[in-house]
């Protein structure tokens, strides 16, 4: 038995639960990982990912040496490379110098619209702030965003429209004080897994009904009192018929309705083709289902909504949204002990970069950018001339990419994230990665986009700086430095300021603090005195244990529920909504319906958890289909298929899986050698812009036998 020098105590650098995390270090080795029996979040518990998904940081493949490309790259010429013998190691002086340079020169010659940069999730609030602050106070654009686009764009916006907030209403752990809770487009078991034991636990051992609404027979299903297995995106009629339901036969809160809300009236008569027979038609959920759901919600004591991926990822993922919102508006589910609207966030820090302002219609704190009150805030705090900072919104993660072509976007700066794994419609995104005329990858690996870079910035891991993520349910918390970091790799933070110093001299524009913050801390503290929701936040504060915000003032205890009294916006509000099919359908020539997502051993592009020793738990990608599909194409588990829609094409091998929907298949996004986003579709949603990553329509093949043969080879990166 190793004893421990030290154990240091943080949060899990995965998924949105933020699970606690003790390190167990010795000779500055992480060695081990375990979680105190009274962590907040996790009770001890820890998935695989948290337990075991630690040792990224030591794998060879981890860069730690600023890079810069030996050969030149051109617009449109520009190539990936994975091979450090294409790259130069070079001083921190030199990386950081040709950076400015190079942004100066293109501000300077094609103004402030032709740079953007990808904000990080999974690196700290303060990472994120000083990231966005760089881009919009040097170079007054707001071409700033970053994959919450991609994740939960559909629900943030649906509840600015309805509620004027964008978070988790309450506490994940609330869901034992549920007696009715819904999950849907959630496959939580594998997402947010110690959430999904909550849950178990609030129907074993407190009697809770559970609805799932999900095409996939997911592992929670067997657990739930109902199971509506609807088509993929037929959201908005689904919810639309549960409403209709409430609405007819009397089971609205009416006092909660007069007292908290707004155009019940006209949405109510919206609702009177959203029959449940008309639901049934589209959806393929029986209409008997879809009643009763619609009285357990609506008749429970404390219901609950906790949604994922699958509502937000469709081209109607606000509209989708708007639907589970309508039905906590009807019955005043919200504003309680275990009620609430619940989009439980991917990445464990994608709350808190949005929070921080790494997107591109808001300042930290959700101030719009075309807020003039908001914007002189911020001009006044980071000390800009009036007028200085851009009113104009800025471009999305998906937007960026299409721009980037001469008179568009022509530097791009990515902060750890991965678009040519998770955009849709990857050849197309690698097309528009090859336009750009200047790339900057700061990350821990070369993954697929950092491949094309002009320059590498190393980066340390979560386990090597100090900082605050804020996790699902809006709690702030601690990351330490456990260990020193490897080589010269540095905190995002200090590369960030360092670079700032260059760029602010070369433009000859001071700012605040002149990027010489003396800590994390310091930078949290220069957001929280604008951003109010954090102003009640210190370090001292959250030193054991995070707060959920709004903190707003140092007495106050956090908020684990919000919207006890009123909304933001005042009052909730409805909104009529239409039924607007995926963009793609099945048809004879592509006859199956693709759905994405993740599992439970890997993580979103895979940068971290494919360099860990958690790829050999799970080290290649299926296509998840039913046996009655696979009986139609005459393959078995194991066989190598083509999976291909109209824009790509993937060779994988198959499992046939009692979770799967007939007509329907999974492929999980994690795997670079067959990307499910090389078939994606890049259909938007209007108001979100998220792209529909939940549908599209493909075929498969047998896979001929060279292709089968390709399967075995150790790794394919790089091949598209
Ligand atoms: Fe980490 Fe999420 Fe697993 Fe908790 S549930 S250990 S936060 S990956």
């Amino acid at each position: 038995m190793i004893s421990p020098d030290r154990i240091v105590s943080t949060t899990c650098p995965y998924c949105g639960v933020g699970c606690n995390l003790h390190l167990h270090i010795k000779d500055d080795f992480i060695y081990r990982v375990t979680s105190p029996h009274d962590a907040v979040v996790n009770h001890g518990n820890l998935c695989v990912k948290g337990r075991f998904g630690y040792d990224f940081m030591y794998h060879p493949d981890r860069v730690t040496t600023p890079l810069i490309r030996k050969t030149p790259q051109q617009p449109g010429a520009r190539t990936q490379a994975f091979d450090r013998s294409e790259w130069r190691a070079v001083s921190w002086d030199e990386a950081l110098d040709y950076v400015a340079d190079r942004l100066v020169e293109i501000y300077q010659r094609d103004g402030s619209q032709a740079l953007a940069v990808y904000c990080c999730a999974k690196a700290t609030n303060e990472d994120n702030y000083l990231l966005q602050k760089l881009f919009r106070a040097l170079f007054r654009t707001n071409n700033v965003d970053h994959c919450t686009r991609l994740c939960h764009a559909g629900s943030v916006v649906a509840l600015q429209m309805a509620l004027g907030t964008s978070a988790m209403s309450n506490t994940a752990a609330e869901v034992i004080h549920s007696d009715c809770f819904i999950v849907t487009g959630s496959n939580t078991t594998e997402n947010h897994p110690i959430i999904a034991l909550q849950m178990k636990e609030a129907v074993r051992q407190h009697g809770a009904k559970l609805i799932v609404i999900d095409p996939r027979r997911l592992e929670l299903c067997d657990f739930a009192t109902l199971w509506l297995p609807l088509k993929p995106g037929a959201n908005v009629p689904l919810f639309s018929a549960m409403a209709h339901v409430i609405v007819k036969e009397g089971l609205v809160d009416r006092a909660f309705i007069d007292a908290r809300t707004t155009g019940y009236e006209e949405f109510a008569r919206s609702l009177e083709p959203f029959t449940p027979a008309y639901a049934e038609a589209i959806t393929g959920v029986d209409r008997g289902l879809i009643i009763e759901a619609a009285r357990l919600y609506a008749t429970a004591r404390n219901g609950a909504i906790y949604w994922g991926m699958g509502i937000s990822q469709f081209s109607n993922g606000t509209a989708s949204a708007l639907g589970l919102i309508h039905l906590a508006l009807l019955t005043g589910h919200i504003g309680r002990l275990g009620t609430g609207l619940n989009p439980l966030r991917g990445q464990n820090n994608v709350q808190g970069a949005s929070d921080a302002g790494a997107m591109p219609f808001h300042y930290p704190g959700y101030m719009p950018v075309d807020d003039e009150e908001s914007a002189v805030k911020w001009e006044q705090a980071w000390r800009i001339e009036p007028g200085g900072l851009n009113r104009k919104r800025g471009l999305t993660t998906t937007e960026i990419l299409a721009h980037a072509h001469p008179g568009g976007v022509r530097a791009l700066y990515i902060m750890g994230e991965n678009p040519m794994m998770t955009e849709p419609n990857l050849n197309v995104t690698r097309q528009h990665m090859e336009q750009l005329e200047f790339l900057v990858a700061q990350d821990i690996f070369i993954n697929e986009s950092g491949a094309y870079a002009d320059v590498f910035l190393p980066a340390t891991s979560w386990a090597e700086k100090e900082g605050t993520f804020t996790n699902t349910d809006r709690r702030v918390q601690r990351v330490r430095r456990a260990i020193a970091p490897r080589g010269q790799a540095r905190p995002d933070s200090e590369i960030i300021c360092d670079l700032a110093r260059r760029i602010e001299q070369r433009l000859g524009r001071p700012t605040s603090a002149g990027w010489e913050y003396t800590s994390p801390e310091d930078v949290f503290r220069e957001m929280a005195g604008v951003a109010t929701m954090f102003a009640g936040i210190t370090y001292d504060r959250i030193d054991q244990v995070g707060l959920q915000y709004p903190v707003p003032d140092e007495t106050h205890p956090g908020t684990p529920f919000l919207f006890a009294e009123s909304f933001p916006s005042g009052r909730g509000r409805f909104f009529p909504l239409a039924y607007v099919p995926v963009a793609e359908e099945a048809d004879d020539e592509y006859p199956f319906i693709l759905t994405t997502g993740r599992l439970l051993e890997h993580w979103h592009g895979g940068t971290m958890t494919r360099h860990s020793q958690l790829d050999a738990l799970y080290p290649a990608p299926h296509v998840e289909m039913h046996a009655i599909d696979a009986a139609r194409l005459a393959v078995k588990t194991g066989d190598a298929v083509r999976v291909s829609s109209r824009r790509g094409s993937v060779v994988l091998r198959v499992e046939i899986s009692a979770k799967a929907r007939p007509g329907v298949v999974f492929i999980p996004m994690h795997f670079s050698e067959a990307a499910a986003n090389l078939l994606t579709i890049d259909a938007l949603d209007p108001q979100a812009k998220i792209p529909e990553f939940k549908a599209c329509a493909v075929s498969i093949q047998i896979a001929d036998p060279t292709e089968a043969q390709q399967l075995s080879a150790p790794s394919l990166r790089g091949r598209y």
